[in-house]
């Protein structure tokens, strides 16, 4: 890319701003110029507006420490200065709401962490591997709110893409999957800085994460959809029971899943070949985040394990093991994928680059 695209991060100073600000900075195609936050941080230099709660391991980039931060929620201070924005405030619903319509209508591509427009009908939630094409819902956002540049898309909950690409590859060989039960065990890096507390996690299991569940059960449904008449129609034939737990791990979510097929059933190696041999159109287009491969089929009987495989693929590829029959369902296997790299910051980095590669931000 001969001129890098100038982007933006609200919410910069919290923990998935940091992952941006992180994966962000020596990115190929996109230039970090504006860093946004609460009026706490407005006016102080990004280093200064993080003393004592830098959570990343590595140091904070060079080139952020001096950018002096925004207040998020005045937007025509950005005007002029990004085209795209990448979501991560954390702030009422109602406000994220209609904090990202704004910005969209003031010309920025907004790339969302966020929850809040998950539900909106004609706002895409997005696994680029998986449903890219509901990128061609965007001309029809832009009409039917008024704006010529603007666009808004979201990155969905970090419980599910350890099945998602796995499920979509054998939907995609012709293989249609009825139903499913997920247990996940999910990283402590998801439930932001500080977390539940130590003397809750030590010796300990958390067998709740608030909206978790409902959330792990519906939004595979829209992502699986289809675009009609301007709306996302969701799927409605996958049915999806997910129980969701906190464990004291990292960085890095384990989903245990059973799955029953509608009709014909693919044998056990005819599964892992679809996996092995799956590839789509961010490794096509060869998006710069896009990891190759993005399915990583382990044949060792203790594997994925978050220490171990979470980094594959720099964090974006899912790892699966474990694919055994299953004594209720038809078959049973384990995926891992890394929650703050592909389940956060970077699977809305990824969904950037797709952005721009079909010219939908320019
Ligand atoms: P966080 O660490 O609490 O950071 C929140 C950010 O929002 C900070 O930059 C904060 O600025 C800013 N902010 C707070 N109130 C604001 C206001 N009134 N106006 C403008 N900016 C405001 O939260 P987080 O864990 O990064 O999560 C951010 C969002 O991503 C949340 O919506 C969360 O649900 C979602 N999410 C998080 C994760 C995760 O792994 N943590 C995963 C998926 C989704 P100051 O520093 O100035 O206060």
């Amino acid at each position: 890319m001969e001129k890098k695209l100038k982007v933006g991060v609200l919410g910069a100073t919290g923990m998935v701003g940091q992952n941006y600000l992180r994966l962000l900075a020596n990115h190929p195609w996109f230039e970090v110029v504006y860093l946004a936050a609460s009026p706490n941080s407005v006016g102080k230099k990004y280093a200064d507006a993080v003393v004592g709660r830098w959570h990343m391991k590595e140091n904070i980039p060079e080139q952020f420490k001096n950018i002096v931060v925004q207040d998020a929620s005045l937007v025509d201070k950005a005007v002029g200065k990004c085209k795209l924005m990448f979501s991560a405030v954390e702030m009422d619903k109602q406000a994220i709401l209609a904090l990202e319509l704004e910005y969209a209508s003031k010309g920025f591509a907004v790339v969302s962490n966020n929850s809040a427009h998950r539900n909106t009908e004609d706002v895409p939630v997005m696994i680029p591997e998986i449903n890219h094409d509901h990128l061609d819902i965007i001309p029809q956002q832009r009409k039917k709110y008024g704006w010529s540049k603007g666009l808004l898309v979201v990155k969905p909950n970090c419980s599910i893409q350890s099945y998602m690409i796995p499920l979509y590859a054998l939907m995609k060989a012709g293989y249609v999957i009825d139903k499913m039960i997920v247990t996940t065990l999910q990283a402590l890096s998801g439930a932001g800085y500080p977390g539940p507390a130590a003397i809750d996690l030590v010796d300990n299991v958390l067998p709740y994460i608030s909206g978790e569940e409902e959330k792990s059960e519906v939004e595979p449904r829209k992502i699986f959809g289809k675009i009609k008449n301007g709306k996302i129609v969701p799927n409605d034939d996958l049915k999806i029971s997910a129980h969701c737990n906190r464990v004291a791990v990292t960085d890095g979510h384990i989903a245990c899943c059973s799955i029953q097929f509608a009709g014909k059933k693919p044998d056990t190696e005819e599964i892992i070949k679809i996996w092995r041999n799956f590839s789509a159109l961010p490794q096509e287009l060869k998006l710069p985040s896009a990891p190759v491969p993005v399915l990583i089929y382990r044949d060792e009987i203790d594997r994925p394990q978050p220490q171990k495989d979470r980094d594959a693929g720099n964090g974006q590829a899912i790892t699966i093991g474990r694919l055994r029959k299953c004594n209720v369902f038809d078959y049973r296997f384990v995926g891992l994928h890394h929650n703050t790299v592909r389940g956060a910051a970077g699977g809305s980095i990824l969904t950037a680059e797709l952005l721009l590669a079909k010219a939908l931000v320019k």
